[in-house]
């Protein structure tokens, strides 16, 4: 399958300074990384607090343009944010925010929430307008009523539920969904995946689903991305990524999903924080909390490589073990 969006060694670098007459250190926020969707698929994005997947998604719509290293969509690099080319392409690539009240305008009523993109990008007109309004409220589960309320008159839910139609009002090919029910009731945040998962599936879309939370990206997602600052250490389908963890960071975020009856395996609870950001630890930066450190660890930073399990994974040992199974 052809790749519409293809990100290739992006690099993002904030300096952070902790006082006034500190030295400025450079934080790597995103660290060469590089990943591809296809048209129809879904790629989930997921690891702890901080560990750069907000900043991700910000650069793959061109919002945080990249240090080094580029976007591609549909095989053409993305404009320069700012630019009428940039503007142009957000009919093609939308995103969800994880807030919708935030991502609203409070003035306008929901079917001018849902018109402004079309209005933007002159779409149709103003009877197809309409038609369209009508139409995406139906895919979304709004009633035609709703059409006058405004973002106050509304539940989380159905505000994210008009957020995700006005995504869609371009029919974009590409839809970037940024922790989009993280703020929303477990049992809101079903139904709004469900209504992701129909509408991704209806109309082909490629998504990229970012998320803390490993439950609703299994349910969700073709293949799994796990970031640790910065960077990706695993990627694989969703159910061998889940099933079958090799790195041992994405062996601790599985085991630590909660499941009746089932205790934490203590040998893969991850002790401590994440590292200061801008003093990141020599080698794999995971290892000072690693049980499964070696001395190589503390010196060779391990790079991203396929291994037998058809995924890829950056760890020393995932490398050795694979090698001595087929030996
Ligand atoms: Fe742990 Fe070493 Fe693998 Fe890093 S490279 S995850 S420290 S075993």
């Amino acid at each position: 399958m052809n790749a519409i969006l293809n990100a290739e060694n992006l690099v993002r670098v904030y300096r952070a300074r902790r006082g006034p007459f500190a030295k400025v250190h450079p934080i790597r926020a995103v660290d060469g990384v590089s990943l591809n969707v296809a048209a129809g698929e879904t790629l989930g994005i997921v690891g702890e607090s901080g560990c750069g997947k907000s900043t991700l998604g910000r650069m793959l719509l061109g919002l945080d343009p990249a240090h080094e290293g580029r976007v591609l969509f549909d095989g053409t690099p993305l404009p320069p944010l700012g630019t009428a080319a940039w503007r142009r392409s957000r009919a093609e690539i939308q995103m969800v925010w994880q807030d919708p009240l935030a991502a609203m305008d409070r003035r306008l009523c929901v079917a001018e929430q849902i018109r402004e993109p079309l209005d933007i990008h002159v779409i149709g007109t103003a009877r197809e307008r309409q038609d369209r309004i009508e139409e995406l409220m139906g895919a979304v589960g709004l009633r035609k009523d709703q059409a006058s309320a405004f973002p106050h008159e509304l539940s989380g839910g159905q505000r994210q539920r008009v957020v995700i139609a006005r995504a869609l009002a371009t029919a974009p090919k590409l839809l970037i969904c940024d922790e989009p029910v993280s703020a929303l009731d477990v049992s809101i945040q079903a139904q709004i995946i469900n209504l992701l998962r129909d509408l991704q599936l209806g109309m082909g879309l490629g998504m990229v689903f970012i998320s803390h939370d490993l439950n609703v990206v299994r349910n969700l997602v073709d293949r799994v991305a796990v970031m640790y600052m910065g960077r990706i250490v695993e990627e694989g389908p969703t159910e061998a990524v889940f099933f079958e963890p090799e790195h041992p960071y994405t062996k601790a975020l599985i085991s630590s999903i909660p499941a009746p009856g089932r205790l934490l395996d203590p040998d893969l609870i991850i002790t401590g924080d994440p590292p200061d950001p801008a003093n990141r630890p020599k080698g794999c930066a995971f290892h000072p909390r690693c049980s499964a450190a070696t001395e190589q660890c503390r010196h060779d930073a391990p790079q991203l490589r396929p291994t037998a399990q058809k995924r890829t994974a950056a760890c020393h040992l995932v490398g050795t073990s694979t090698q001595s199974a087929t030996t």
